[in-house]
């Protein structure tokens, strides 16, 4: 009965703090979004109290009959938005949907080619330090030089070289649309699955502004966060019986126990939310921002990597101005305007440093901005990196109160969560 504030203010305090963080500061990382009142409600309800192990109708626990409701929503309404025959529902977040996707189809030894984090790709899709890149033998494609496209000339020898049993197409910094067709070719030529990891753009997938990854892939994961603006969490989708199988064994009991019933309830809200003619609007809106956003920074003298972009992502390439991922990380923030430091293909500087930031307009454009925003806000970046430019690592504080000013400013026109 007791409220959070009385049983536990410190804790309060800092949700409070967050809560005015994201009201007054621009959300300008590329996975984040803002998720609704309603997704918030689902997540924070009595289904956090509930054992499900298993699947509905086929529970390890009584009392299920509701949640099996919840869960079957989620379901029906994942298929519709993607289009596709199964989904688990249950990973709890991306990288455990790809390890459910590798506990399924693959043995520890077997080969796996995915991109590399250099070029974009993620941490789970074969990197050294995470467990796809310790217990499969993975091996990597990139981009090409000149343009910093997939290089689908790699990704077809390295599969003929080394035959993997399963290819994996998508990242966490890919600006331009993936050619699924392509990557189905080579899967085909070789024999291997095809995952893609469409984690990033979902949103934009279920909003119909990009390329769907069915039928080219045999099976799809997405985190359910990010474009898709649901709840933190992962899911696994396919047309293929026999891997749905197989999947669902892996989720559970292979790496996973009792799901997460308030976040699939969530989840559930999401997909209803993203099955709306808004939601539409608000993909269409994401891309035509990120390509405002990137053009008006070209104009201000820094590069994008491609040049552009077809999706939310805007990898902008510091070296025009002499300046480092970090540092711009940093001075942006103290501008209010939140990003993330990014390594940019065939980057010179090391991981911690960089040379590029990664953008994106998922959350901004939830909050109601439009491209007249997104120009406004990319000068106010530019405003802040050649602040950089001139006086080195501590910017120009004068230049940066300003542009916080107008940041306050922009956000309090939009602002979110006005009920909280
Ligand atoms: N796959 C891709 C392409 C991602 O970008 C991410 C998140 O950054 C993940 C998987 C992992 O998602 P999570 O952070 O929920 O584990």
């Amino acid at each position: 009965t007791e409220s959070l504030s009385n049983r536990d203010p410190d804790l309060y305090a800092a949700i409070r703090d967050e809560l005015g963080r994201q009201r007054d500061e621009i959300e300008l990382i590329a996975s984040e979004n803002i998720v609704s009142n309603a997704v918030l409600e689902a997540q924070g309800s009595v289904l956090t109290n509930k054992y499900a192990e298993g699947y509905p109708g086929r529970r390890y626990y009584g009392g299920c009959q509701f949640v099996d409701v919840v869960e079957n929503l989620a379901i029906d309404r994942a298929k519709k938005l993607f289009g596709c025959e199964f989904a688990n529902v249950q990973p709890n977040s991306g990288s455990q949907a790809n390890q459910g996707v590798y506990t399924a189809l693959l043995r520890p030894g077997d080969t796996i080619l995915g991109m590399n984090l250099a070029s974009g790709g993620h941490l789970t899709h074969g990197a050294a330090p995470n467990q796809s890149g310790k217990w499969f033998n993975a091996v990597q494609y990139g981009v090409r030089q000149q343009d910093c496209l997939i290089d689908f000339d790699q990704v077809a020898a390295l599969a003929n070289d080394h035959k993997p049993k399963l290819i994996i197409a998508g990242g966490s910094a890919i600006p331009r649309e993936i050619d699924f067709v392509k990557f189905r070719e080579i899967a085909d030529s070789v024999g291997a699955y095809l995952m893609a990891d469409m984690a990033h753009f979902a949103g934009l997938v279920a909003g119909g502004e990009h390329p769907s990854p069915f039928p080219y892939a045999h099976v799809v994961t997405t985190t359910t966060h990010k474009t898709l603006r649901g709840p933190r969490g992962g899911m696994i989708l396919t047309n293929d019986a026999e891997i749905a199988k197989k999947v669902n064994s892996a989720i559970f009991p292979g790496i996973q126990g009792g799901p997460l019933m308030h976040v699939i309830a969530a989840k559930a809200v999401a997909f209803e939310e993203a099955l709306q003619p808004q939601f539409k609007a608000y993909a269409g809106q994401v891309v035509k921002n990120a390509q405002a956003l990137a053009d008006e920074l070209i104009k201000g003298g820094l590069d994008i990597v491609t040049g552009g972009t077809d999706t939310h992502v805007v990898l902008v390439d510091l070296r025009p101005k002499n300046v480092k991922g970090n540092e711009t990380e940093k001075a942006l923030g103290r501008a209010h305007i939140t990003c993330n430091k990014n390594g940019i293909p065939f980057d010179p500087e090391k991981p911690s440093v960089t040379s590029g930031i990664r953008l994106g307009t998922p959350a901004g454009t939830t909050r109601g901005f439009a491209e007249s925003e997104f120009r406004r806000i990319a000068r106010l970046i530019v405003e802040v990196v050649d602040g950089l430019s001139a006086n080195g690592e501590a910017g120009n504080a004068e230049v940066e109160q300003k542009v916080k000013t107008e940041i306050e400013e922009l956000c309090s026109r939009y602002p979110i969560y006005r009920r909280l």
